[in-house]
């Protein structure tokens, strides 16, 4: 599919993220102070509430788009994201016969406040990336027990925390918890010594499924609605301590952070890729019908305080070994509903190379190898004040699609959190 063109000059050109191709999905502060619901395209925000206010995207049964968040539009499925698609891509293409009605709508991309684009009703967290498992399982229980026997049978998640999933661009606090190394006799309580990121992409759920009823791979792909990045934030010497046999749970509690703009399943549509040959065959109910994954190239950068951004890792999102479909039709099988506004981390995103790998702990081998960065500090870990920054980019036939930055800078630890002053 070549690109749209646009009468906003600046979503033609084949660096912008943002082309009518793309139509992301957000939500920003209006020049009112009101929270709206917003598309980006080129340079531009298109103030799409206000334009269904006006008349000018009309949906079926009424308004969806008049509460600051996409939950609404997400619920009603996916004939309405395409009506969606469709009446905005009438009114920007270029020659669009109510452009001037449109142009009011605009506002400046660079600098808008913007907001979780959705109300994040659950979280899950997958660890679907075959070179991520065996790196960490190497490091935490030897090469032999690597891969856990299930590995290869069922995308292996655990329940993470909604409430801590927050927009790029918000601060994050170094933790506290309970860190016992393995020469130590006891725990002890103290800020986390080995804050980590984990490069993912999140699926965001749409369509609801029933309770008690398992849902296909293909009816689960169905119900995603779109595609974000997703930083997982992760203490992992509070992990190492805490996480058998139950897997995470405060190590993965500080935040979550996703990009402002959720990519619609359908500007990906052109990117399908298969999930790798299966080195076991997955039984039937987890067996893909087509290519579910996507062709996304990724990045992260390191930028120390007061210095250049060091880019510390390029991968791709082909490298998965399940995909979000796969996850969301395992996730039903016991008989949970899954609801509008689930949010579904793939897992790190780690490639074959050491420079695809998509974590700190992977990157330094659980700090054996420290990085170098351009300024020649080193890094096992996040020091206090480094920003991370995650970057997703399909490329397609003379443009691209972006989801915006998901960013993070790191915050000191509390001298003492359990202080109440201040
Ligand atoms: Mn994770």
């Amino acid at each position: 599919m070549p690109l749209v063109r646009s009468w906003v000059d600046s979503a033609n050109t084949a660096e912008c993220p943002f082309p009518l191709n793309n139509l992301p999905c957000g939500v920003f502060t209006a020049s009112d102070g009101e929270k709206r619901c917003g598309v980006a395209i080129g340079d531009r925000i298109v103030d799409v509430s206000a334009l269904e206010a006006a008349g000018l995207i009309v949906f079926h049964g009424g308004p969806l788009l008049d509460h600051p968040g996409w939950n609404r539009l997400m619920a009603a499925g996916p004939e309405v994201w395409s009506s969606l698609r469709a009446q905005l891509t009438e009114l920007l293409e270029e020659g669009a016969a109510r452009r001037s009605a449109v142009e009011r709508h605009l506002v400046t991309l660079a600098g808008a406040q913007l907001h979780l684009p959705f109300q994040v009703v659950e979280y899950t967290d997958f660890y679907a990336g075959r070179h991520h498992a065996l790196n960490v399982g190497t490091m935490f229980r030897g090469a032999e027990n690597a891969l856990p026997p299930n590995w290869l049978h069922i995308p292996i998640g655990y329940n993470g925390r909604a409430s801590s999933v927050v927009v790029s661009g918000t601060d994050v606090r170094r933790p506290w918890g309970q860190l016992k190394g393995p020469d130590d006799v006891v725990p002890r309580f103290a800020p986390s010594q080995r804050f980590d990121i984990e490069l993912e992409i999140g699926a965001v759920v749409g369509l609801p499924s029933k309770s008690g009823q398992p849902v296909t791979v293909a009816e689960a792909d169905a119900m995603i609605f779109g595609y974000v990045l997703l930083n997982d934030w992760s203490a992992r010497d509070i992990q190492a301590w805490e996480y058998q046999p139950l897997g995470p749970f405060q190590s993965k509690a500080t935040a979550t952070t996703i990009s402002p703009w959720i990519v619609m399943k359908a500007a990906l549509e052109t990117f399908r890729v298969s999930t790798p040959a299966r080195e076991v065959p997955l039984l039937p109910h987890l067996a893909e019908p087509g290519p579910l994954l996507y062709d996304i190239a990724l990045e992260v950068g390191l930028t120390p305080e007061d210095a250049a951004e060091t880019i510390l890792s390029r991968t791709n999102y082909r490298e998965m070994y399940y995909s979000a479909a796969q996850q969301l039709a395992h996730h039903t099988t016991a008989g949970s509903p899954m609801n509008t506004g689930d949010l579904l981390g793939s897992g790190t995103i780690s490639g074959p190379l050491k420079e695809n790998r998509g974590s700190l702990l992977e990157l330094s081998w659980g700090g054996k190898e420290p990085l170098t960065l351009e300024n020649g500090e080193t890094r096992s870990f996040l020091h206090d004040n480094d920003i991370v920054t995650l970057r997703g980019v399909a490329k397609g036939d003379g443009y691209i699609i972006g989801f915006g930055d998901c960013t993070g800078r790191i915050l000191p630890a509390l001298a003492d959190p359990y202080s109440r002053q201040g």
